[in-house]
């Protein structure tokens, strides 16, 4: 190299910089066990958190953790035009609110915790330039002046002429450029992009393997690619391979749209002398529209955006064991044989990851799961975590929950604590204020139509009567059994079987049977036809209310 050349790359590079043996030094290789992972996961914070960002974080997490390691939040934000401010701090956030613990990288009080930061790849410049600076060095990379008009040009070149795109082989014009020519236009100002000087030959075929996808035989990579870009900041494929490096990853667990890129970046830890982690590219998560699978898109799906499950009120544990559901199929049969166990004790495996057909999304599963992590909960965590939720996104419920707590948990705990077969109706915080809306007297009202559908049933002077009758006897302490044999003799009294089987026997004995005078009360009292259990909820509301509203019929 002449002089020539170290003038050019000290004009690029005239800040002091670390030496990759200093880097090496600061970053060692962790001491840990043969066997233990050190995962990662690696958003780009363009504005919100992909589910399918949660599903691979969950992944990497479980796996580091199960084997001793280390999981790693780090944030690639080297696109800064399509960087959303927040969006790191909000991926932070969400890996805790949803108890995925990392152990180094951004955390939710938005420090920084690890030895081998920073974690965020804007603060990483120094670290990245010291290699650039190396590749410009020894010959393997070069400073690329081209303009985007002459890039676009050489597109419409190949594309006419039926050639691969790309800055490669006999394209690739300013690998063959001089270093005088590039310090000419230094100094005409125009600002270069550093490429990689490829060694890769397009024909060779070369072995790549793939935990997930297997081993696949793949063109070797000649492409010239950016490593950086004119604005200083590595591109995505650079940057991940030192991160991935100095961060001692050993397995890289990544989208799949990745896989393609596989030759280049093993290309690339090649050229940097360093051992490639292992990867497994993972398939996306998809949805069935019209019909046809597809990836669950963030343009096309409110489902995608992790937001949805905040706001429509999933428990975070739901939404956890339905993606370990996604991950691992055999994750339901192990959850109906530990019904009490923390899913942390489930051990996720790699091998029963999806291989190349992603899971399938199915809001239906999600809901189901979410019931049955509802009904297991006390009252009192309902309603503690309806009224976090609320306090976000509903601040008339927060307020009805907070009005009378004692009163809130009570019909919060209508057929759940000690219940045989406890509710498993709700599935989302949001539901919890129209199931415990007729409870409170403020907006109360039975529609005129629902009152008319049951006095069609029982006429309305009877009606009268048997709710006088039925309160006579009537007593708030009445347990479920004392409850129905009094119901049952105020309906016989009127003419109505007590049971249904009496009724089918011989219809033209009764008016009806008990079942209709329970709808009058059930109607009168909640304005509904679908309840929990009525005697409970007549409990609950109390003496005077049921009494208020029977009678305003
Ligand atoms: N920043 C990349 C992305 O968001 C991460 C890919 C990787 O995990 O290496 O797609």
């Amino acid at each position: 190299m002449n002089n020539n050349h170290d003038l050019l790359i000290k004009r690029l590079f005239p800040e002091e910089l670390p030496s990759p043996a200093e880097l090496e030094k600061k970053y060692p290789p962790r001491s840990l066990a043969e066997t233990t992972m050190v995962t990662r996961v690696a958003p780009s914070p363009t504005g919100f958190v992909h589910f399918g960002g949660l599903y691979a974080s969950l992944i990497s997490e479980r796996l580091a953790h199960q084997s001793s390691g280390i999981f790693i939040l780090r944030i690639e934000d080297t696109d800064k035009k399509r960087e959303v401010a927040g969006t790191a701090e909000l991926f932070a956030h969400s890996l805790k609110q949803y108890g995925i613990i990392n152990d180094e990288g951004l955390n939710e009080k938005s420090e920084e915790i690890g030895n081998y930061g920073p974690y965020k790849q804007s603060e990483r410049s120094a670290i990245y330039h010291a290699y650039i600076k190396d590749l410009l060095q020894q010959g393997k990379a070069y400073p690329c002046f081209a303009t985007t008009e002459e890039l676009e040009a050489l597109r419409n070149q190949q594309e006419t002429m039926g050639d691969r795109s790309g800055y490669y082989g006999r394209f690739a014009t300013w690998r063959e450029k001089s270093t005088e020519e590039a310090l000419a236009a230094l100094d005409k100002g125009f600002k270069p992009v550093i490429r990689l000087k490829s060694p890769g030959n397009f024909q060779n075929k070369i072995m790549v393997d793939d935990l997930l996808i297997g081993k696949r035989e793949m063109p070797e990579n000649d492409q010239d690619i950016v490593i950086m870009k004119s604005d200083g900041l590595p591109t995505y494929h650079f940057a991940h391979a030192v991160d991935d490096h100095l961060m001692r990853t050993t397995h890289v667990i990544r989208g799949n749209e990745w896989f393609p890129s596989l030759p280049l970046h093993l290309q690339l830890f090649s050229i940097l002398g360093w051992k490639a982690p292992v990867y497994a590219h993972l398939a996306p998560i998809q949805k069935i529209d019209n019909g046809n699978k597809r990836k669950l898109s963030k343009r096309k799906d409110q489902e995608a955006d992790l937001s949805y499950y905040k706001k429509a009120g999933y428990p975070e544990e739901a939404v956890i064991e339905y993606l370990l559901n996604l991950a691992n199929s055999n994750f339901e049969d192990w959850r109906r044989e530990h019904l009490d166990t923390d899913n942390g004790e489930f051990v996720l495996s790699l091998k029963k990851l999806a291989k190349s057909n992603g899971p399938l999304f199915d809001l239906i599963k999600l809901t189901d799961i979410s019931k049955e992590i509802i009904a297991k909960m006390n009252a009192d965590e309902v309603l503690e975590r309806s009224l976090v939720w609320a306090k976000e996104f509903d601040q008339d419920l927060a307020k009805r929950l907070e009005s009378d707590t004692a009163y809130s948990r009570q019909i919060l705990n209508i057929e759940r604590e000690g219940a045989i077969k406890p509710r498993k109706d709700i599935s989302r915080w949001s539901e919890i204020g129209e199931e415990i809306e007729y409870f409170y007297d403020d907006d109360f009202t039975v529609e005129a139509s629902l009152k008319q559908e049951i006095l069609n049933e029982i006429e309305p002077n009877q009606a009268k009567l048997i709710i006088q009758d039925f309160l006579s006897t009537y007593n708030i302490e009445d347990g479920q059994e004392e409850w129905f044999d009094k119901l049952k003799v105020v309906a016989e009294k009127h003419g109505y079987a007590g049971n249904n089987k009496e009724y089918k026997a011989s219809p033209d004995k009764y008016k009806g049977q008990v079942g209709t005078v329970a709808k009058l009360l059930r109607i009168l009292l909640t304005g509904r036809t679908q309840t929990p259990n009525l005697c409970a909820i007549m409990q609950v509301m109390g003496q005077k209310r049921v009494e208020k509203r029977l009678r305003e019929i």
